[in-house]
């Protein structure tokens, strides 16, 4: 349900509302608000262990939320009735390490998703992953294995696998962690095309030169919750939060 709430006004891609997580003892998401807004790109930053990563799969519903509430495009996703398969349709996720099966080739990763659960017939699934592989230079290697291209290359096609059908939003959870250095950049030059062609992304990374540059806003997580959110030039420039101050010190 994409709908228009009564002003006529397109609500927020996502919304979650004091949502808390625990694992036994541990309370890794602490009362998380969040609003993202159609073609916003929201970077999430944060020691390991802030909760970044498990964030990001309560609202793919690969985690429960113990309390609290997820709203995708209006709609309650944390609701018990809620098809997940359905919402995750709805959503594009990439992980930090290489998501692609290793027994297809590129195209068929690609295509995978609209053929099976969109139904979208093959001929017309391959036209559309061509040109998606197309978008991302990588055209030539549609009939690889993934195992014969490099990690960059990788992540590239693990990229247009998760927007291969249109989803409402992008969630990549440190996608480029696990890449030699040299093979960053190219991922998050896609990452900031996908932004400029009106993409609505979460994302966490600890490449902080890249959230200055291409975030929207940015989150800053500690111990399941947000201490702070604002604009790169912000949070970067000038963090209101002693905590915010040491975090981001820690790092140069
Ligand atoms: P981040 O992505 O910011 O590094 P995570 O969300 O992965 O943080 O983890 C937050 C905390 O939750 C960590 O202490 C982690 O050990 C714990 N945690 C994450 N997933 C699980 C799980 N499935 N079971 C138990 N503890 C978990
Ligand atoms: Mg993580």
């Amino acid at each position: 349900m994409t709908g228009t709430d009564a002003a006529g006004a397109r609500p927020p891609v996502l919304e979650l509302q004091s949502v808390h997580k625990r694992f036994g003892e541990q309370a890794v998401l602490r009362g998380i608000d969040l609003v993202v807004a159609p073609h916003e790109v929201v970077v999430l930053i944060g020691a390991s262990g802030s909760g970044k990563s498990t964030l990001l799969k309560t609202v793919n519903l690969l985690e429960q939320v113990d309390d609290g509430r997820i709203l995708l495009s209006g709609e309650d996703i944390t609701d018990p009735r809620t098809n997940a398969d359905a919402v995750r349709a709805r959503i594009g996720v990439v992980f930090q390490h290489y998501n692609l099966f290793p027994h297809m080739s590129v195209l068929d990763n690609v295509t995978l998703a609209a053929r099976q659960v969109a139904r979208t017939p093959r001929a017309e699934a391959e036209a559309t992953g061509l040109a998606l592989l197309t978008r991302i230079g990588l055209a030539e290697k549609a009939g690889e294995y993934p195992d014969r291209l490099s990690g960059g290359q990788q992540q590239r096609v693990a990229i247009a696998r998760a927007i291969a059908t249109d989803p409402e939003l992008l969630l990549l959870d440190e996608i480029t962690s696990a890449l030699d250095p040299q093979l960053v950049g190219e991922v998050l030059d896609l990452v900031r095309e996908l932004k400029a062609a009106g993409s609505t992304i979460v994302m966490a990374t600890h490449e902080m030169s890249f959230a200055r540059r291409v975030a929207d806003r940015v989150v800053y997580m500690k111990d399941g919750v947000v201490v702070e959110a604002g604009a790169p030039e912000q949070i970067f420039g000038d963090p209101q939060r002693a905590e915010t101050r040491e975090f981001l010190s820690r790092l140069q």
